[in-house]
């Protein structure tokens, strides 16, 4: 029992010290270049790190992430989401506001997402229309739109304030 404890405990500093190289890794005076507000649906972690490094080619230290149920989603006016709107807004502006380094403000939806139960063409206008709320908002920032589906992610063209308007 004691020998066996030794081995484990001798393979837990091992793992510790794996952890401290890979997880525990400060970038120091990051200079972020894209927003991503993403969903915290716990199925989707994975593949919003995807986008971020295959898709966005980012690097670690350049996104700066606002996570909450909905994504970019909330955005939305139709969404009816007007608390979680607000807080995401705010957070925007203060991410700007700190680092001038920000170019590209990323909106992400995803399929099926619990938050505002809707089918896929639904996300899809719905981020849209994020998007144009957005670029409103926020006139010097790029917006991108990204739809996340359960086999591949999508990138949507961003509307401009008419096209929504006139449908
Ligand atoms: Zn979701």
């Amino acid at each position: 029992m004691f020998a066996l404890y030794g081995w484990s405990a001798k393979r837990w500093t091992f793992d510790k010290e794996r952890v401290m190289d890979t997880m525990l890794r400060v970038v120091r005076r990051a200079k972020p270049k894209t927003i991503l507000v993403s969903c915290s649906d716990p199925d989707f972690q994975g593949i919003f790190r995807h986008l971020c490094t295959e898709e966005l080619k980012l690097e670690e230290g350049q996104v700066f992430p606002i996570t909450i149920m909905g994504g970019g989603l909330v955005l939305a006016e139709s969404a009816n989401r007007k608390e979680e709107r607000n807080s995401v807004g705010g957070q925007i502006e203060d991410a700007l506001t700190e680092f001038n380094s920000i170019t590209t403000i990323v909106l992400v939806g995803h399929a099926d997402c619990r938050r505002v139960r809707l089918n896929e063409n639904q996300t899809k206008r719905c981020l849209q229309e994020a998007g144009v709320t957005t670029q409103d908002c926020f006139p010097n920032s790029e917006i991108r739109l990204f739809y996340v589906g359960f086999e591949s992610i999508e990138e949507l063209p961003l509307p401009r304030l008419a096209d929504i308007a006139s449908t």
